[in-house]
Order: C-alpha cells, then structure tokens, then sequence
C-alpha cells in the first residue's frame, strides 16, 4: 500500500484498538464500577477524532488520488473504495452531532444494564426514544438512495445489499415453512430427555472444559484470550489478539459450551484474517458472514453427533460421573431439542429465526414511524404469543433481554438470521469438498478450517457478501438450505 494510505490505515487502527480495549474493560468488569461517565467521554473524543481524521481534507485528497491512479494492489483498491464510502456516508454529520451520538450509545448500554437489573422497560424508555431520533437523524446525513427506506440504510450498514423487499420475502419463507413444525415439535415435547442438562456443575470444570474446547475448535490463545461478561461476545484489535467471553451458569452447562463454540466460530474468523487485511478497514467480517461462521460452528457442527464423539469422554472426564448415566446417544439428542421460550440467546435452532423476525418486524415499525417507544413491549408480548405461543412475566426476559438497542444497532438482527441462513449453504458447498463428518469424528477439525480460511476467513470483509457467497458456493444466496437443514433434522429427531 502507497506509504501515506498505510500511515492513514494504521492511525484509524489505532483508534479503533483503543475503542475496543476501553469497551472490553467494561464489559468484563475490568473497568471500576463509577469509570462509566468518564470512559464514556473519551470514547466520545475517540470516535470523533477517528471521525476528523477520516473526513479532513487531506484524506479526501489522498483518496481522490488513489481513485485517479489506482494501485495494481487488489487490497488497496478495496481498501480506498470502503474509504471512500465510508466518507461518502459520513461526511454532511457535523462532528459535534457525531460524536454526541457516540456519547449516547455508549451512556445507552448503562441505562439498558440498569433496566435490565430491575426488569423495568420504562427506566430505558427515554434514552431508547433519543436512540432511534439520534439514529434517524444520522442516516438522514447520507446521500438518499433510490427507492430505499430508512431502515433499508439502516440494514445496509450491517449486511450490504439485502433490503426490505428481500428480507420481508426471506422472513416470510421461513415463517410459512417453518411455523408448522415449531407447532408439531411443540405437542411432542415428551420424544426428547433433556433433565440431565440442568445438573448442578461447578463453574471451575466449566471453565475448564470450555477452554479445552475452544482450543480443540482451533482457537490460539497465543493470539487471544478468554474472559467473561453478562453477555457473551467476541472482539478484536487484530489477527494477533482476538478476545472472547464467556457466562457460566451453574445449572445450566450446556449454556456456556455452546456460547463458547459460537463465539470460537466469530474468533477463527478473526485469527484467519490474511495479515494483509487486518488493522484495515477490510478485517473482521461482514455482520451475517460472521454470524454464519459461528452458527456453523455452534449448531451445524457443534451439535452434531460426530463432533461428540471424540469429545464426550473428556465431558464425563471433566465433571467426573456427572453424566456417567446419559449415553452419547441421549446427550446429542439432548442439546439438541427444541421448545418455544423467551431468551433468543438461548433459544434453540428451529425457534431462533423467529426470535429475529419479531424484532425485526418491531424495528421496521419503529423507523417508520408506526409505533411509539411506550408501545413497544405490549407489541413484543403479542408477538411472542402469535409466533411462539409464549408469554413473558416482564421486560427482563422480553424486550429488554438483549444489548443491541442500547448501542443504536437497529437493524443489526436481520444479519442473524441470514447468518443460520448462509450458515446452511456453506456448509452443503463445503461438504462437497470436504468429508467434514470424517474431521469431526477423527477428532482433527483441521480440514474443516482450512476449507473455510480458503473461501471465507482471509478475506474479511474485502469480499461483499453476495459475491463471496456465489464464489464460495457457486450459487446466489439460497435460504432453501437452511430450510431444509431444519426440517430434515427436526423431524428425524421428533418422530415427526
Ligand atoms: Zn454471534
């Protein structure tokens, strides 16, 4: 890369590290309980210094010469285009506005911890109004594009290219293929045995077990490190220093191994960053390619017979005569089992997408203008009763269960569910490849992460993830995987 595009790269990387280490800190509980206020001042001075600097005049001078001779560099082609749009998206916010809007979210997340602990909405009700305003107004800075929404930029900015139209057709499959099995599965709640995942084990195995399966998963933790928050979730300043958390319950041990196993999924995809791309605005990974790397990982691998197999007798071994009494057989069938419920976290594989859709349906209301904050969790409830047949005792484990609002990241979910989505097609692309069943049973997983360091992890986000999907698998996205993925699966497990 031409010296002074690298010196620009390096000084924005440096501004992000320092972002993500203060919000690891806090997160972690590395951070004193009253840092709040003051951190969040300087996380504010931070996102508006990164935000100068990516908009003075001599950058826009810099990337106006780098687009009138363009490098033979593939990476600084890519590198000087998200630049550009990035400027292009930015650059009408005046800097005051942009940085009081980084000052809000991150006073959000207090507010949102807040409500959460006395399970109250209405404590979070104001700063979340302030929260959509704040984030229209944002988007209102951007050149309109045609025929689209607001909540169409909004969800641009998390997974380019999937509108409104598409998803509304994507939710619909899903809600119209799988509502009938959600039901059967339902009445037949007695096929599946599940008491024994609510065992009492101690934390300190757990921890112990978890950090042997993220390394088993391929996680270096000469490259990263493990920690735990109230909310499981992975980060990075780079390729050579990925972190991950972790939550323990006591009764609940399956919570953490397979929150461990998604959040491997999020963390490989950032240790295989090609060292060409990390610390540049092309590294991590597009918000629903992400997600499908760790939903893979999680559900399709994770949950599957032949990835047990190597590994069940170390369970035992690690919660000693625990699980002496449930065959291999039985714990798979166990972890696997499905029921409507009320946390999306851990909610299982067939009811998650409908978890996605009802705040998905809630978020486009909001940003048109349909719904009124205070309206909010009425709507929730009834949704959870028509899609789920659920009913929640109070906002703690409705509307306030998860983070994403309180940092403004409307429409960020939709990402989830095209992530199980394109989870489903990578996995039958990379099958045809790769005898992943054979990796998993063997105990090396090796192949499995070769395969996708090759199609998926060096790129980054270098690739949008409409062409990284066709060149990966041949074909344009197709949800009809992940259909019948959950089908097949479902039915064979119920007896259906
Ligand atoms: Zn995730």
């Amino acid at each position: 890369m031409r010296e002074q595009l690298q010196n620009l790269v390096d000084r924005l990387a440096a501004y992000n590290a320092a972002t993500v280490v203060m919000d690891w800190d806090t997160s972690t509980g590395s951070a004193p309980e009253e840092a709040g206020e003051y951190t969040a001042k300087l996380l504010g001075i931070l996102a508006g210094e990164a935000f100068a600097l990516s908009t003075c005049d001599e950058t826009v001078s810099l990337l106006k010469d780098c687009m009138a001779e363009p490098s033979d560099d593939e990476i600084e082609q890519a590198v000087v285009k998200r630049l550009w749009e990035d400027y292009e998206k930015t650059h009408a916010i005046p800097q005051r506005e942009y940085q009081e809007f980084h000052e809000l979210t991150s006073k959000g997340m207090r507010v949102w911890e807040k409500a959460k602990g006395t399970k109250d909405f209405s404590l979070f009700a104001p700063t979340l109004g302030k929260l959509i305003e704040k984030a229209k107004k944002i988007k209102g800075y951007q050149p309109k594009k045609d025929g689209l929404t607001l909540y169409d930029l909004m969800l641009d900015e998390y997974e380019k290219g999937f509108t409104t139209a598409e998803l509304d057709r994507f939710f619909d499959g899903l809600k119209k293929e799988l509502m009938p099995l959600v039901k059967a599965i339902s009445e037949k709640q007695d096929e599946v045995r599940t008491d024994f995942l609510n065992r009492p084990c101690d934390v300190e195995s757990q921890k112990a077990f978890n950090r042997l399966l993220a390394e088993y998963l391929g996680f270096d933790l000469k490259r990263g490190v493990i920690a735990e928050s109230e909310h499981p979730f992975t980060t990075s300043l780079h390729n050579h220093d990925v972190r991950i958390t972790s939550h323990y319950d006591e009764n609940m041990v399956a919570s953490a191994i397979f929150s461990t196993i998604h959040e491997t999924g999020h963390a490989l995809f950032e240790q295989n960053n090609s060292d060409e791309i990390t610390m540049t605005p092309l590294s991590g990974g597009s918000c629903a390619v992400h997600e499908s790397q760790s939903r893979m990982f999680e559900n399709m691998i994770g949950r599957s017979e032949a990835f047990w197999e190597p590994l069940y007798p170390k369970f035992k071994e690690v919660f000693k005569g625990q699980f002496d009494d449930v065959s291999m057989e039985e714990f798979v069938r166990g972890i696997n089992a499905a029921a409507p419920s009320l946390i999306r976290t851990e909610s299982d594989e067939l009811t998650y997408c409908f978890h996605i859709m009802i705040r998905y349906e809630l978020e486009k209301m909001m940003f048109d203008g349909e719904v009124s904050v205070d309206e909010l969790p009425k709507l929730w409830n009834q949704k959870y009763q028509e899609y789920l047949g659920v009913e929640q005792e109070d906002d703690g484990e409705g509307i306030l269960q998860d983070v994403h609002w309180s940092g403004a990241m409307f429409g960020y979910f939709p990402s989830y569910a095209l992530g199980n989505a394109i989870a489903a097609q990578l996995y039958h692309a990379m099958d045809k490849n790769v005898d992943v069943e054979k990796a998993l049973r063997s105990g090396d997983l090796s192949p499995i992460r070769a395969y996708l360091r090759e199609h998926i992890h060096q790129y980054g986000t270098m690739r949008e993830t409409k062409k990284l999907l066709k060149d990966a698998t041949g074909e344009e996205f197709n949800p009809d995987y992940y259909i019948q993925y959950l089908k097949a699966k479902y039915s064979k497990l119920y007896r259906l």
